[in-house]
Formats: C-alpha cells, structure tokens, sequence
C-alpha cells in the first residue's frame, strides 16, 4: 500500500499516468486530500467507481496517532506522535505572532551524539518516511482546526538530523509546500543541520526558496569536536567552505544557532572568536537559551544579552531565541526520552 500523504504533487501525476489515468487525476485527489481534508477514498465523488477501486487497493491515507499531549500555559501544544510500528516522535507547535510554527522530527531517535542534547540519548532506529512527517503536521492542524486555524510555518529542528535523512526530507518539503497541498511558503521552512557539507552544497541547489540553519555551537574545532562529534568528520574550515558556497548558489543567508552554555562557549573571548568566524559569512547567529538535561551536566548561561551586545558592536547580526513550553518537557528529545524510561 503506498500512502498518498507521502507523495509529492508532481510524483502523484506520474503514478496517475502510470495508472492509466490523465495527469489531472493526481490534482483532483490533492483537492480532496488537502483542500477538503477528506481521507475516505469512497467519498471522492467526481473520480468514476472503477477508479475508486483501484485507489482502495492500492493506495491508503494514513495518519500517524497522538499518543501523548501535552498544552503549556503559552499555548505551545508537545506531542508525542506514534506510528504503525510503534515508534515515536516529538512534535511542537509554537504561537509565534507572525505564524504558528511546527517544529517537525526527522528520525527515530539520532546518531549525532551531540553532548548537550537529549534526542541523541536514543540512538537511531529509523528514518521517518515523507508521510510520517507530513502526518505530523496534519495532527497539528486536525488539533488547530476548532480555532480556525491551521500550521503556517515549519522547522525540521526536532529529533533527528534531517541531511542524514535527505531525500525523505525533500519529498516532504516539497508536499507541504505545494500549492494545491498544505500549501506552507517556501520562506517559512526551514530545515536544521549539524554540518555536513555535501549535503548543504546539494540543498542550495534544489531550487526552492527555503531556509537553512545550522547548529554550530562553538567557534574553534577543538570546543565543537568535543559537543559534536559529526566535527571530527567535518570540521569547521569545510562546513564554512560549505556555507560560503550555500551563499552563493542559493543567494540565501543561513542562519547560525549557538547554544549559549555556561563557563564552556559563552565568554567574551568566545564572542569574539565566533565574530571572526562568521564574518565573512552572509549569516545571523541565533542564540539559543540552553534547556537543562538533568544527566549531562551543561548549564544555562546568564551571558546571552552580552554576548549578543558583543557580536552587534562586532558586525554579526544576533538574536536571542523566544522560548516556549518552558512548563511542559520542553527540552529537546525529552519527552520521550522520559518516555522511555532515559530521563
Ligand atoms: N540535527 C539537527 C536538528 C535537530 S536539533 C541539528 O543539529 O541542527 C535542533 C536544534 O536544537 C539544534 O541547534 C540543537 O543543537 C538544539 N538543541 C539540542 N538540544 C538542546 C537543548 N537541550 N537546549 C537547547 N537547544 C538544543
């Protein structure tokens, strides 16, 4: 069975053509699967009876479960989503005031190992099919319909690291920003890396408009060796080559996010390092109120407003990240890592 929520427009009218059908069939099915949220083949009243059949047979409208939820005070809704198999994944909504934005996992679990992250104490099992992520959103929007409102902007910022999951994670680019589909703009997706530089060099190439950020999280190889580990394979001399050329294929800036952890990269000398890095870099540093994980022993910095103060007077453009949920498990990975049973 090939779940229709997992095909991208232009994949669907060649499975239609493939099936006999006219090309125009696969926009129809879109309309009714997106426009009118229908998910019941039978009830697709302009598509003939013998072709309904077909559909039955082999195509589904799968969407994954809420197997948990929890709703903070800030309205930030936290999901814990399950699939067939059992397996789960975070999902967040954010009420910004330009938008309401899903923060969408890539994976089951992640490989990075990132010292200061919870998603990574759950090693890997899968990747997350197109569908799966699109199912993410859909429970969002099933959850916004009764306020009249719907997901309008999407990070692939929760568990998992997107580029280690590339194609599926295209696919689903492409089907939620698809007009006729759930119809989310270009600019208002962003997909977040640890570094890998094909990958980044291959996503400036795709030709749509979306964002990129990317984790860096310290300046000097030796610091970023030690949290992330992916820089042992790729340190920062290839990942700013990678960047820089990002720049200029996609005419796009990316956005650098920098945790600020206390006493390990958040001094002055650290402000200053990382001004020198991304100088030359078309590029804002976002900077990141670290979530405590209760094992690993990083703390929250008290240092953020200078270091921003710092890098402004020093020509890098900065902001400080809103939070949200800070009354639900709002750290990263740790709702299910709690879950089960790693926290
Ligand atoms: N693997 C991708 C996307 C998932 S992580 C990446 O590395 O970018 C999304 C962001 O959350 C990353 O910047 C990550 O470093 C950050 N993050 C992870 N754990 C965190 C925590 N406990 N508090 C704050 N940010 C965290």
């Amino acid at each position: 069975m090939i779940n229709l929520y997992g095909v991208s427009l232009p994949h669907l009218e060649e499975m239609m053509v493939n099936e006999g059908q006219n090309k125009y069939r696969a926009r129809q099915l879109y309309s009714w699967i997106y426009e009118k949220g229908e998910t019941d083949f039978e009830k697709m009243t302009d598509i003939s009876k013998k072709f309904i059949e077909v559909l039955k047979e082999k195509y589904c409208l799968v969407k994954p479960t809420i197997y948990q939820k929890q709703v903070s005070e800030d309205g930030t809704i936290k999901l814990l989503v399950e699939f067939a198999d059992h397996a789960k994944v975070e999902t967040v909504l954010m009420r910004y005031n330009y938008g309401l934005a899903a923060c969408v996992s890539s994976e089951v679990g992640c490989n990075m190992g990132c010292k200061f992250c919870a998603s990574g104490l759950l090693k890997k099992q899968r990747n997350l099919a197109p569908e799966e992520m699109v199912g993410e959103i859909l429970l969002l929007n099933d959850l916004l319909k009764e306020e009249g409102k719907r997901v309008t902007h999407v990070v692939v910022m929760g568990t998992g690291e997107p580029f280690d999951n590339y194609d599926n994670v295209i696919e689903f680019i492409k089907i939620i920003n698809e007009q006729r589909g759930l119809a989310i703009g270009a600019r208002h997706i962003t997909v977040s890396t640890c570094g890998i530089p094909d990958k980044i060099r291959e996503y400036a190439r795709l030709g749509i408009q979306v964002n990129l950020a990317i984790s860096l999280h310290a300046s000097n190889d030796e610091l970023r060796n030690q949290l992330m580990p992916i820089n042992k394979a790729y340190p920062l001399k290839e990942l700013i080559a990678a960047v820089k050329e990002y720049n200029v294929v996609a005419s796009r800036r990316v956005t650098f996010e920098y945790i600020l952890l206390k006493g390990v990269n958040d001094s002055l000398k650290d402000a200053e390092e990382l001004a020198r890095l991304i100088r030359p870099v078309f590029a804002y540093v976002n900077l990141i109120p670290y979530n405590e994980v209760d094992e690993n022993g990083f703390h929250r910095s008290e240092n953020s407003k200078k270091f921003m103060d710092y890098l402004m007077k020093h020509g890098v453009n900065a902001t400080i990240r809103k939070e949200f949920g800070s009354d639900i498990d709002a750290a990263c990975g740790q709702l299910r890592a709690k879950n089960e049973g790693r926290l």
